[in-house]
């Protein structure tokens, strides 16, 4: 359950806004569909649970990447009251039968049936009614709550730093408005060890010898490999240009920029304006990817929509890719 005294943040639950102003973007998919893990089961009498549950607790759950909290590790056989079906473990533990075999010959429990065929949801359901549906759907679950309320509880905000960058992408975006700039979107990349030391990017595309690809997210992109580049001190951040980064947008990005900040890794994106037509984030935006949040991509950020409006951001045309 939720240890909400835990964050000082003022949290809305119920409409997932954070301290009035941000407004948290999940894909609405996976709130409706559960992401499905294999497991493996077995069967087994009635009367001899208990030494494989044990066997399971000690042995298999502490080196499972699947969380069973939500999950009933045991049912009833469906036409045979004396037999039980039991998950062993996830297949993402062992994807091997005879690897499953092995372990569970130090069980020394009878069993019959090893079976990979049934899927758990990996999450629990968000509301008791989908809760119940996936139970008859997939496999017995138990119900812990709104998994979503852990996820905005855990999220920590420097709400001061947060105001500091939108009003400074919001003051650049209308310079370049007032510039003539046709496509005023500026967006700005964090690193969380260079907190103050922010890389801003302008959109490009309308510029001489540049080309439609320069948005100010690809652009920015290219600024922080540069600033790699130039530095003589390892970013320690790997395979990956802006690992846990923070990035502030004028305007929802597109799906080129969205994916193209699934690539570089970042940790968190914070936008003002919603573009309902080519945004790829919003669940109601473009075609409804949830880029950040799509479960067919295996990395995933954070996104949060600034809902006051204290910070402008120059309008832009309705069909433009931001
Ligand atoms: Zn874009």
């Amino acid at each position: 359950m939720v240890k909400k005294a835990l964050n000082p943040l003022k949290i809305d639950y119920e409409k997932c806004i954070i301290e009035d102003r941000l407004l948290q973007i999940r894909s609405k998919q996976n709130w409706n569909e559960p992401d499905l893990a294999r497991v493996w089961t077995i069967e087994i009498e009635a009367r001899s649970s208990k030494p494989i549950i044990d066997f399971i607790r000690r042995r298999l759950q502490p080196d499972d990447p699947l969380t069973f909290t939500h999950i009933k590790r045991i049912r009833k056989k469906a036409g045979d009251p004396k037999k039980l079906v039991i998950i062993i473990c996830s297949y993402d533990l062992f994807n091997s039968r005879s690897l499953v075999y092995s372990v569970l010959a130090e069980s020394n429990v009878l069993f019959e049936n090893l079976s990979d065929e049934n899927e758990v949801p990996r999450q629990g359901a968000p509301t008791k009614e989908l809760m119940l549906e996936w139970s008859r759907k997939y496999w017995p679950l138990t119900w812990c709550g709104n998994p979503n309320d852990q996820i905005l509880n855990d999220y920590t905000f420097d709400m001061s730093h947060i105001n500091k960058m939108l009003g400074s992408i919001s003051d650049l975006a209308q310079l370049e408005a007032d510039k003539g700039n046709k496509v005023p979107i500026v967006t700005a990349f964090v690193n969380p060890q260079e907190k103050d030391n922010p890389i801003y990017a302008i959109d490009r595309r309308t510029e001489n010898k540049c080309t439609s690809l320069d948005h100010s997210i690809m652009t920015g992109i290219k600024l922080v490999a540069e600033k790699e580049k130039m530095s003589d001190a390892p970013s320690g951040t790997g395979a990956y240009l802006c690992l846990n980064y923070d990035v502030y947008t004028t305007h929802e990005p597109c799906s080129m920029c969205s994916m193209a900040l699934i690539h570089s890794r970042i940790k968190r994106c914070i936008f003002l304006q919603p573009m309902q037509v080519t945004g790829c984030l919003k669940s109601s935006s473009g075609d409804a990817y949830s880029m950040h949040d799509n479960h067919l991509l295996n990395s995933k950020y954070e996104v949060f929509q600034w809902l006051g409006d204290e910070y402008k951001s120059p309008g832009v045309d309705a069909e433009t890719c931001c």
